[in-house]
């Protein structure tokens, strides 16, 4: 009997752990066993390696194979196995030396005719080979690029199964034409930008203060006012990823089948559609369950457009990542946790029709229906909003001085801004866990670091109930991004007004 053995990686959400293939060759009746708790996608990896071995003319062993993943404890699933799988089994049987196998990991599907194929989660695995000190890897061609965004790794990309044998021979594989991606991509010429907002200065600053503060933000308006254009240009205005950030951000990329061996130190931007699944929202899937749109909104902006329209179920499942910042998916095998920290940024028309309340007033629909479509956004959603933006129409807004303003700032000087303040938050919540205002729970404010001042303000409005306790909170909460963005110590009573104003999605003084 002779026996062989590499290595391959299993992915438990996004973390990858090492996986020893190993494979025996025997005697006895030809047939092959796979053990190791592989679920039904891998039975067919086995199937899969003897037909890509006949189609390139390479002998699978007579006798009895037995392919063994270890440890056993861990689940296994998808088709990335089968690379190693081969090569363990091709080592075992004489066709490739068995020490090129020592120190390196394999990582592809084979399809029939022998192809190496492109995998999900190729990014996350290969990180998680080269952090248990495996860098050398071997990929499928078309995903060289990714791989290689991880840092430290020694990438091979082989385009079938002759070439991985080449390899695996010593042998020279053409690398031609994948250069080596090391920085991130300039930003585009004409890439979007705040200054294309037109005549909103107010929603505008609603979303300076909003990313300053890492705030969840609703914008209401009829169609047509830019709630969509103000929403996708927020992480334009959001502080730059680290590179481990980024690096976390295409691994979750790669996990959903969108990585495109591309990184970005941009926030990333995700915007399901109203109509989207519970699966495609939150992850999902039969077998493996991949990321959904809230864990590609991790570390960026999750904008939710007609959040009206969407299903009540689907609102209030956010409420687990809102607390925790991350989900945990479970199906019948297999389970994942992904991360799923965002920004949550909601639009919403005020009626069905969208105009009611709007001047010119062109809304025919009754006032129970409006109440009905409203009254969708309540609960434990809107709970987490704590700055409401009305948005009017740009013609109106262009006439009222009030609200034309410049409103043309570019998006590179609005984030220096807004850097300054999570600066100044990061310096004050050190050592508390928070990172930015929006995280810190309004009591905590109030009591740690009192506004004496600005607090009578809120008594009004407080008394005549059109501000709630936990509105106070909230206004507290953004009253201190306010002066975060304005360089004060802590909230005077003008930046106490803003915040009302940016509270109550009222232009400010008619707040109260
Ligand atoms: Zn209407």
């Amino acid at each position: 009997m002779s026996t062989a053995r590499t290595r391959c990686v299993a992915l438990m959400g996004l973390e990858g752990r090492l996986i020893e293939v190993e494979a025996s060759v025997a005697g006895g009746l030809p047939r092959t066993v796979l053990v190791g708790l592989p679920d039904a996608s891998l039975y067919e990896a086995r199937d899969r390696c003897r037909a890509a071995a006949s189609s390139q003319e390479l002998a699978w062993p007579q006798g009895l194979v037995t392919i063994n993943l270890s440890p056993a404890s861990l689940p296994k699933a998808g088709s990335h196995y089968d690379a190693a799988i081969m090569a363990a089994v091709l080592a075992a049987a004489g066709v490739v030396p068995e020490q090129a196998l020592e120190r390196v990991v394999l990582l592809g599907e084979l399809s029939l005719d022998g192809r190496l194929r492109a995998v999900r989660g190729l990014l996350p695995a290969v990180l998680g080979a080269v952090q248990a000190g495996y860098r050398r890897v071997v990929v499928p061609r078309d995903q060289v690029r990714e791989a290689r965004l991880a840092p430290g790794a020694d990438v091979t990309g082989v385009g079938c199964l002759r070439e991985m044998v080449a390899f695996l021979r010593g042998q020279e594989v053409p690398q031609g034409g994948l250069e080596i991606v090391s920085e991130a991509p300039e930003p585009m010429v004409g890439a979007p930008d705040l200054a294309d907002v037109i005549g909103q200065s107010e929603a505008c600053w609603a979303a300076e203060v909003a990313a300053a503060g890492g705030h969840h933000l609703f914008l209401g308006g009829p169609p047509g006012v830019g709630k969509s254009m103000l929403a996708s240009r927020i992480p334009t205005i959001l502080p730059e990823l680290s590179v481990d950030e980024a690096l976390e951000v295409a691994a979750v990329r790669s996990l959903a089948g969108v990585g495109d061996g591309e990184w970005s130190v941009r926030p990333p931007w995700s915007n399901p559609h109203h109509s989207a699944s519970m699966a495609s929202l939150l992850g999902g899937g039969s077998r493996v369950p991949r990321p959904g749109a809230i864990s590609l909104a991790h570390r960026g902006v999750l904008f939710l457009d007609e959040a009206s329209e969407f299903q009540q179920k689907v609102l209030d499942s956010l409420r687990e990542p809102l607390e925790t910042g991350e989900i945990f998916l479970t199906r019948s095998v297999h389970q994942a946790t992904y991360p799923a920290r965002f920004q949550l940024v909601l639009a919403s028309n005020p009626c069905p029709c969208g105009y009611h309340g709007v001047a010119g007033g062109r809304c025919a629909c009754p006032p129970q229906k409006v109440r009905r479509y409203q009254d969708r956004l309540s609960g434990p959603i809107m709970d987490r909003i704590d700055i409401q933006q009305q948005m009017l129409p740009v013609g109106r807004a262009l006439i009222n001085p009030a609200h034309a303003g410049g409103g043309r700032e570019r998006s590179a000087d609005v984030a220096q801004r807004v850097c300054a303040a999570r600066e100044r938050q990061l310096r004050r919540l050190a050592g508390t866990g928070w990172r930015t205002n929006g995280e810190v729970p309004g009591a905590f404010l109030r009591t740690e670091w009192p506004t004496p001042g600005g607090m009578g303000l809120l008594d009004g409005p407080l008394r005549r109930g059109t501000l709630s306790a936990r509105g106070v909170d909230k206004t507290v909460r953004v009253a201190w991004t306010v002066a975060d963005l304005s360089g004060h110590d802590k909230p005077t009573e003008q930046d106490m007004w803003v915040a009302l104003g940016l509270r109550q999605g009222l232009p400010q003084r008619e707040a109260v």
